[in-house]
């Protein structure tokens, strides 16, 4: 995990001077999106993410040839069409997070050397049709394979882009005084199988959205919740130079879930995580949890039922 931060912050640092020389360029590397401004005014939104065998999905004991094993009892085919619906929603939940709307995606995959081609088919078709399903075509891409002497999992790469009317929902802005939300629940998205909500979560999509339009400028930072809670908290409180202090007796755990230290570094809840001085109890059928609140200084620490406080801004998975 260190390594992966170290990276990503020098990183944003390496473009950081982005924006001065080039003024269509709104938002550098550091957000759940870039965002730039095209000739015509309109500001469009972009991330890209990836989905690697064995790291961000479950990877076939006996390989992705027929017979296949399966894993849980599922097909190849219907674990190709887990992979494929989540290299779509990852980049999707980024998009909501900056109360953004999908306009379209490419899409690239990198094949093990002797990936069947039935296989890939599938997945391909797959990848089409969970685009459509959150209007987000995938308009293009590549396809490339391993070489049989440096062999390599299944990855799948996506970028997506997004539309916005008015200016997106940074990490940065929350304030003192705001207090912290979060949608539906935390913790347990990854089950000893390698299944479980991680892959067949819904992206907060119409939230977000619903978010910007009830709060308008009271949104005032927003993150999806995918690499655990005290993370990404974590990054919401550096971006806004604020402290957030969380409520362990709040937090709304998955069903059956009684470890909030755990569940708060579990991660890929994809959750949207939200500062503002007032928010609804729900969203449609999403609800919606005061979770803890913006205070004065840095990190974010966990109030514990006996009062005692935690510092969990590293609580997190590293994907
Ligand atoms: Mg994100």
């Amino acid at each position: 995990m260190a390594h992966e931060l170290s990276l990503l912050a020098h990183i944003a640092s390496i473009a950081a001077g982005q924006s001065a020389a080039f003024p269509h360029v709104l938002l550098a590397p550091g957000d759940d999106c870039a965002a730039v401004r095209t000739p015509g005014g309109d500001t469009l939104l972009l991330t890209v993410d990836q989905v690697i065998e064995g790291r961000h999905a479950p990877s076939p004991p006996g390989g992705w040839h027929s017979p296949f094993p399966g894993i849980d009892s599922l097909s190849r085919d219907e674990l190709l069409d887990l992979y494929a619906r989540k290299t779509i929603a990852r980049s999707i939940s980024d998009l909501a997070a900056m109360g953004g709307q999908p306009l379209c995606a490419l899409c690239t995959a990198t094949l093990p050397h002797d990936f069947p081609p039935e296989a890939a088919r599938v997945l391909a078709a797959a990848t089409h049709r969970w685009g459509a399903a959150w209007q987000c075509p995938v308009v293009g891409g590549d396809v490339a394979s391993f070489a049989s002497a440096h062999p390599g999992p299944l990855t799948l790469t996506l970028t997506a882009i997004g539309t916005i009317q008015g200016p997106p929902v940074h990490r940065a802005g929350a304030k003192h005084g705001d207090h912290v939300y979060i949608t539906g629940h935390i913790g347990g998205s990854l089950l000893p199988s390698g299944l479980g909500h991680h892959l067949t979560f819904e992206p907060r999509l119409r939230e977000g959205a619903l978010l910007r339009h009830e709060l308008g400028p009271d949104l005032h930072a927003m993150i999806d919740v995918s690499d655990g809670l005290g993370l990404d908290a974590s990054r919401i409180a550096a971006a806004s130079g604020v402290a957030i202090e969380l409520d362990e007796s709040q937090l709304p755990l998955s069903p059956g879930l009684t470890d909030a230290i755990r569940a708060l570094a579990d991660g890929e809840d994809y959750e949207l995580l939200f500062c503002a001085p007032h928010a609804p109890k729900a969203l449609g059928e999403t609800p919606v949890t005061r979770i803890g609140r913006v205070t004065q200084g840095q990190g974010v620490r966990l109030r514990r039922p006996s009062g005692q406080t935690l510092d969990i801004s590293s609580h997190g998975w590293e994907h």
